[in-house]
């Protein structure tokens, strides 16, 4: 099998001349971009970076974290992203855990680096930032393009953002990546030429495979640093951009913006979402919006990639579709000791993935503990609740941690979710359970509004939408903003622990 530095070589002598990376005025074809990447694998050599080293970055999505992936990919050392915001503490959990060897970050992160003792005894590279070395030294260097990693050595360590608990390093191999980066290609139908919005960060799973693949298919990834939905409107628009891969509330907040009427969108063609259920409120919005040739929801994670894909998200909302091209996915009953105990189709369970699949991670790193939870007789237990339906369609309901227990029935919060997001006055929602004596759990919704409504009328939807009864909130708290994590997913840990601001003058309501 190739080494991803040979992949991106067959796409540079495939079309040499075509756009590969756009950051504002930066705009290199793939035959520039390959002179900086392997000026720049060179020049982590001359640092004192070896093979199998990690590389820790601290960066923005700008052409030179892309830079700095693919160098990493040709010299087989380790690229090992973190989130721009990370604290120093949060900083230095990474650098030890990793055992970083060097660090590249730029001025956004300068004061976690200042603050971090372990970050001044490594060699560091800044980009726009004063350091040991330059970026733009480093990618003016002469150099000849030679891969020097194989396809069995490790390539990538993203950390789960840590939404359920302290972040776990997924290292992953580039075969692993390189055959997640085909699959991807395949399932979104990405083609030659194509252009997409490089805004998921390069520090998470979704983003770091949007660059693979058009890298790999001779596409463009047009670099937006961090998520400005107006710079996002005006790319969209200026650069033609032909597909888009976000998590839902990226879309959401994008087809709400004031200028998206006024956007010209219709280059776009091609939609995929991934990291969080959508609801069929914002599912019918987008259709409407873009008219998209292709909707596909996405289910994966940083471990495997992906689990199931739904080329018809549109027709049929709300299912995560069939197994990917590299998988095979199982529902186990819940709390089933082995992966052999399956549930009935329409059962709800956990959703297992069988981790031989050459797409799938191997375990975490130095966390014998995760991997003996996690992976249990060849199989990879996601902690992702779900069931399939008749056609075989996989259906993901939430967390097996999120599982609301009320008077002895179990409920997924999604479903509530999904059914008051088509409620209008609804803008963003979050279900949780909260403890109750008599019931155990009380179901409460958390509602964002954007009109007038009350929880009278919102419990009146939920009736008239076929709720069941034991299902429906018996509370609604109205808040400000439904708590987010960087990259959108919901934090329904804080609204548990009543880490939220309620809406000014809002009512709420038993
Ligand atoms: P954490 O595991 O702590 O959430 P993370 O956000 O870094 O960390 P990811 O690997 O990005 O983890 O997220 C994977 C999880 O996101 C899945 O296990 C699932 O819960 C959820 N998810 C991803 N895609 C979808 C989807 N299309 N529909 C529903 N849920 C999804």
């Amino acid at each position: 099998m190739f080494d991803l530095g040979t992949s991106f070589l067959a796409s540079v002598e495939r079309d040499p001349g075509a756009l590969a990376v756009v950051d504002g005025d930066v705009r290199l074809t793939y035959a520039q971009w390959l002179e900086k990447i392997a000026a720049v694998a060179d020049g982590l050599g001359a640092l004192g970076l070896r093979h199998g080293d990690h590389l820790v970055t601290v960066l923005q999505n700008r052409w030179e974290a892309a830079t700095l992936h693919w160098a990493c990919q040709f010299a087989g050392i380790v690229m090992t992203p973190v989130n721009w915001r990370a604290t120093p503490d949060e900083l230095d959990f990474v650098l030890e855990n990793a055992g970083a060897r060097a660090l590249a970050f730029e001025p956004v992160a300068q004061a976690s680096v200042s603050a971090s003792a372990l970050a001044q005894r490594l060699p560091r590279i800044g980009v726009g930032a004063p350091a040991d070395a330059a970026f733009e030294a480093l990618a003016a260097g002469a150099a000849v393009p030679a891969p020097r990693a194989g396809a069995d050595d490790w390539s990538l360590m993203l950390y789960t953002s840590g939404t359920t608990a302290k972040p776990k390093g997924v290292p992953r191999r580039q075969r692993a990546e390189r055959m997640g980066a085909v699959a991807h290609v395949a399932q979104n139908l990405y083609a030659r030429g194509e252009v997409t919005l490089g805004v998921m960060p390069l520090y998470h799973t979704m983003g770091v495979r949007s660059l693979i693949a058009m890298s790999l298919i001779g596409g463009t990834f047009v670099c937006l640093p961090r998520f400005d939905v107006a710079r996002a409107l005006e790319l969209i628009e200026k650069e033609r951009i032909t597909n888009l891969y976000l998590v839902p509330t990226l879309y959401h907040d994008l087809v709400h913006h004031a200028r998206f009427a006024a956007t010209d969108t219709a280059s776009v063609r091609k939609l995929g979402f991934a990291g969080a259920p959508m609801t069929d409120g914002l599912l019918k919005t987008l259709t409407e919006a873009f008219h998209p040739e292709l909707f596909v929801n996405h289910y994966g994670s940083s471990e495997i990639y992906t689990f199931t894909i739904n080329q018809k998200a549109a027709e049929k909302p709300g299912s995560a579709g069939k197994a990917g091209l590299n998988q095979m996915i199982r529902v186990a009953k819940l709390g089933a000791a082995s992966p052999t105990e399956r549930a009935a189709p329409g059962e709800e369970g956990e959703i297992i993935a069988l981790a031989a699949s050459d797409e799938a991670f191997e375990g975490y790193w130095r966390r014998p503990d995760s991997n003996a939870k996690s992976l249990r007789d060849g199989w990879y237990f996601t902690g992702d609740t779900g069931y399939f339906d008749a056609d075989g369609d996989l259906y993901v309901t939430g967390r097996v941690d999120d599982m609301i227990i009320t008077g002895g029935e179990n409920v997924s919060p999604v479903e509530i979710e999904s059914c008051l997001s088509m409620h209008p006055a609804v803008a963003e929602v979050a279900v949780v359970g909260l403890p109750e004596p008599r019931w155990g759990k009380i179901v409460v919704a958390f509602v964002q509004r954007r009109g007038a409504v009350t929880p009278e009328e919102l419990d009146a939807h939920c009736r008239a939408s076929g709720l069941a009864n034991f299902k429906r909130p018996r509370r609604y708290e109205f808040v400000a903003a439904i708590p987010k994590s960087p990259v959108g997913k919901l934090l329904r840990r804080q609204l548990v622990a009543g880490e939220y601001e309620p809406e000014q003058g809002g009512e709420s309501a038993a």
